[in-house]
C-alpha cells in the first residue's frame, strides 16, 4: 500500500476490502471470556464467582454471593437450568451443554444468549457431592457473528449479480435490523457533486420523516448524515434531543420517535462520497466497540454496491451512446452513398451533354449565325455565339457553350438544333 493510500479515511479501506474490514468482521466475534461460579449445598447458594459471570448474568443487584442461584436468577428455574443443577447434585455426574439458549433477566432487561457451559460436581475427602462448579463460555457474540457472516454473504452474492440497488440496500437494512432488534437502519445515498443526500433505503423509518430528509445538504451541524459526509468521518449522536446537530430536525425527530443517530459516510474506493449509512434508536444510546465495527462493515458492503451500480450505470449509458453513434455513422454512410450516386450521375448528363456540345459546335462553326450569344437575357452576354437550340415550338436561337448547357439543363423541350445530330425525319427514316 502506497502511503498516499494509507492516509485514506478509515471507510475508504473499509470498502477495499482491506484489512481493516477483516478486522471489524473478527471484532464481531468479540473475545470470548469464560464464566466460573462455584455453587454450594443441595440449594445451589453461590459461594463465588468470576466478575465474567456477574457481567454475562446482567451485574447491578445481580452481583452478590451467598444466596441460592434460584433465587439470584429466578428466570433459570422456567428454563429446566435448576432442575439440571438438583440432577448433577444428587447423580454427581458432570452435565455439558453446547450453545444452550438461556434467557437471562425478566421484561425489558431480559436478554437472548447462548453458552457452551459445564455443571461439574464438586467433592468433599470422601467423594460425597458437596455442590456444583458452573464453567462456561458465551457463544451468544459468535452465534451473531455468524448469522452476520450468512447474511454478509448472501448480501455480496447479490450485489455480485447485479440485484437492483434499492433491492440491495433495502436488503441489507432488513439484515442488520433482524441481527440488531433495537436499530433502525437508513441509507442515503449522495448526489454526483456530494452536495446532497437522497433517500436510498429505509424500510423501518416513517414515510414522513423519509420525505423530509430527501435532498438534504452535506454540511455541518446538518444532522448525523449531513456532517457524516461533509466530514468524511463516522458522526455519533447519542442524544439527539440535546444535539446542536439535530437543531434543525430535532421536532422531526421526535415525531418519527428517534432518539440516537449514529452515521457512517459511504466511501468509494477513491475516498469519493457516495452516501451514509446510520443507525437509529429510540432511546439515547452510545454505540459499543461492535455497533460500529457493524456500522463499518456495512458501510463498505454498501459502497460496493453503490459503485457497482454506478459501473452498471456508466455501463448502460456508454452502450446506448455507442448504439447511437453507429446508427448515426449508417446514416451517414447510407447518405454519402445516395449522394455520391447522383453527384456521379450529374457527371455523366454533364460530360455527355458537353460532348453533344462540341460536336454541335464543330459542326456549326462554319454556318451562319450571330456573333454573340443571344441567351444572356436582360444583363446580355458578350461570349461568342457557338451553338444553336431550338424547341418544339420552332423557336430557336443561337448562344454560348454555357448558356446552352444552362438552356438545355433548365427548360424543358430545349434541344440542340443541329442538322448533323439529326432529327425526327433522320430518326422515322432509319
Ligand atoms: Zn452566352
Amino acid at each position: 500500500m502506497t502511503a498516499a493510500a494509507d492516509r485514506r479515511p478509515t471507510a475508504a479501506r473499509q470498502a477495499a476490502g482491506g484489512p481493516a474490514a477483516d478486522e471489524d468482521l473478527r471484532a464481531l466475534f468479540g473475545q470470548s471470556i469464560a464464566v466460573y461460579a462455584s455453587l454450594a449445598g443441595p440449594t445451589h447458594l453461590l459461594e463465588t464467582a468470576n466478575p465474567a459471570f456477574f457481567a454475562a448474568i446482567g451485574g447491578g443487584d445481580r452481583a452478590r454471593t451467598g444466596v441460592p442461584i434460584a433465587e439470584l436468577m429466578p428466570e433459570l428455574a422456567g428454563q429446566g437450568f435448576t432442575a439440571l443443577l438438583d440432577e448433577v447434585y444428587r447423580t454427581g455426574e458432570a452435565y455439558t451443554g453446547r450453545d444452550a439458549r438461556v434467557v437471562l433477566g425478566a421484561g425489558t432487561q431480559a436478554r437472548e444468549a447462548f453458552f457452551d457451559f459445564t455443571y461439574e460436581p464438586r467433592r468433599d475427602d470422601h467423594g460425597d457431592v458437596t455442590g456444583i462448579r458452573v464453567i462456561g463460555v458465551e457463544t451468544t457474540q459468535i452465534k451473531q457473528a455468524q448469522r452476520l457472516l450468512a447474511e454478509h454473504g448472501a448480501l455480496l452474492e447479490q450485489i455480485a449479480r447485479q440485484a437492483p440497488l434499492g433491492e440491495v440496500l433495502d436488503g441489507m437494512a432488513r439484515c442488520i435490523e433482524n441481527l440488531t432488534p433495537d436499530v433502525l437502519v437508513s441509507v442515503l445515498l449522495a448526489d454526483a457533486d456530494g452536495r446532497r443526500l437522497r433517500h436510498g433505503a429505509a424500510p423501518s423509518l416513517p414515510d414522513f420523516y423519509n420525505e423530509a430528509i430527501d435532498g438534504i445538504a452535506t454540511g455541518e451541524g446538518v444532522g448525523s448524515c449531513g456532517t457524516a459526509a461533509h466530514r468524511r468521518e463516522p458522526v455519533v449522536v447519542t442524544d439527539i434531543a440535546t444535539d446542536p446537530f439535530w437543531d434543525d430536525f430535532r421536532e422531526l425527530a421526535e415525531r418519527a420517535g428517534l432518539a440516537a443517530c449514529w452515521s457512517t459516510p459511504i466511501l468509494a474506493r477513491d475516498g469519493s462520497l457516495l452516501g451514509t449509512f446510520a443507525m437509529y434508536h429510540r432511546g439515547p444510546r452510545v454505540p459499543a466497540d461492535t455497533d460500529l465495527a457493524l456500522a463499518r462493515v456495512f458501510a463498505g458492503t454498501a459502497a460496493l454496491a453503490i459503485e457497482c451500480h454506478h459501473i452498471e450505470q456508466a455501463r448502460l449509458a456508454a452502450e446506448a451512446r455507442a448504439e447511437a453513434a453507429r446508427a448515426e455513422l449508417a446514416m451517414a454512410v447510407r447518405a454519402e452513398r445516395e449522394l455520391r450516386a447522383e453527384a456521379e450521375q450529374r457527371a455523366t448528363a454533364a460530360a455527355e451533354l458537353a460532348d453533344r456540345l462540341r460536336a454541335a459546335a464543330a459542326a456549326q462553326a462554319a454556318r451562319p449565325h450571330p456573333e454573340r450569344c443571344q441567351l444572356g437575357g436582360s444583363a446580355g452576354c458578350a461570349a461568342p455565339a457557338e451553338i444553336k437550340i431550338a424547341d418544339s415550338w420552332g423557336d430557336s436561337a443561337w448562344g454560348c457553350n454555357a448558356h446552352v448547357e444552362e438552356a438545355i439543363l433548365n427548360v424543358r423541350s430545349v434541344f440542340i438544333a443541329s442538322e448533323d445530330l439529326g432529327g425526327l425525319a433522320a430518326y422515322l427514316n432509319r
